[in-house]
């Protein structure tokens, strides 16, 4: 980091400055020109407040040098996280397939679904019990009965399940649950991500709607600020001005994320596209920019889903998306 002072700057304010700074643990290399004075910073400057310096009378601007994430940080953790669920490994070149329902709607559903997803090589099991709508009309999710659904589902298949949390209330309802998600609504829910911090679950952070790869990466740095290190990044697609799609799957995100972090990242073509037909080709591509895995919404019924029918495909079609991705994984292989 480094500081800009202003012209003049007062000997006492500096000085509190420079007790304020050795206080954080860094180590202050003044360099004085005939204008300005600058301040550089060496040392973890993570805990620094940029914005505190930048209210100082006495400071023109500050300009931060390193990421204001360690823990997420791949240049503290140059090899990749490999987070173990059950015998499945997530990350470090290894391929996991999410899917399942966006919804759990009843024992026959989930049970049909998660036997198709499985049969077709899907690793874990997906379903919500709690659901984020954008109506309050809606059908919002069977809540705990959804969660005593997916562990039955479990326990038929051997398929880990994941399921979404929605507020801190919840957790207690967790304690049987594989994998946590965090939707893109909750992506900044700041105290519910400091207390799944304080767990050891594995926890899959979905970026939120319009949020920068650093907001997303800084949320994951809030679990694992906490000492909980197993987060998996999720790239669902972002707000853009597009309507003809859900949202705007950012594949960019994929290898941006993996050069600025350690962390596992999965993608979902089917919320960031909002429609069945993109979820094969997006798939495809996905894999193709060395994304960890997938996670995709499968429905026995689409046409009578209780939410995101229109983006979600048969057992059949999961099967056959899964083969090419299975193909591309091999093409690209050679690819370094
Ligand atoms: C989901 O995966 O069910 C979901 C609601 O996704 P998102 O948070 O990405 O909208
Ligand atoms: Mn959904």
């Amino acid at each position: 980091m480094v500081i800009l002072l202003k012209e003049n700057a007062e000997a006492k304010k500096l000085q509190k400055l420079m007790e304020m700074l050795e206080a954080k643990n860094v180590s202050v290399k003044m360099t004085e020109g005939q204008h300005q004075t600058i301040l550089g910073l060496v040392g973890d400057t993570t805990e620094i407040d940029i914005e505190q310096l930048h209210a100082l009378d006495i400071v023109e601007d500050v300009k931060r040098i390193q990421e204001p994430y360690k823990r997420a940080n791949r240049k503290f953790h140059p090899l990749d996280t490999v987070i173990k669920v059950g015998d499945v490994a997530i990350g470090g070149g290894n391929f996991t397939l999410i899917a399942g329902p966006c919804s759990v709607e009843s024992s026959e559903q989930l049970c049909t679904v998660a036997r198709g997803v499985k049969e077709a090589g899907a690793h874990l099991l997906r379903g919500g019990a709690f659901k984020p709508r954008t109506s309050p009309y809606a059908f919002q999710g069977l809540r705990g009965e959804g969660i005593k659904l997916l562990l039955e589902a479990k326990a038929e298949t051997g398929l880990p399940i994941v399921t979404e949390i929605m507020d801190l209330s919840q957790l207690p309802l967790f304690s049987e649950v594989d994998v946590i998600q965090v939707g893109a609504r909750n992506m900044q829910n700041f105290e519910l991500l400091k207390e799944l911090g304080h767990t050891k679950k594995p926890i899959l952070l979905k970026r939120g709607l319009s949020s920068t790869l650093q907001e997303f990466v800084m949320s994951a740095e809030y679990i694992m600020s906490g000492g909980n290190p197993n987060v998996i990044l999720c790239e669902r697609g972002i707000r853009t001005f597009e309507t003809a799609t859900r949202n705007t799957l950012d594949l960019s995100a994929v290898p941006m994320l993996k050069q600025m972090t350690h962390l596992p990242v999965v993608v979902d073509p089917s919320h960031a596209t909002g429609l069945a037909k993109l979820v094969a080709p997006m798939s495809y591509a996905a894999a193709a920019c060395g994304a960890d895995g997938l996670m995709i919404e499968v429905h026995n019924d689409p046409q009578h889903a209780l939410c995101d029918g229109s983006q979600s495909l048969t057992p059949e079609a999961y099967a056959q998306v899964v083969k090419g991705v299975m193909a591309i994984r091999e093409c690209t292989a050679s690819i370094e």
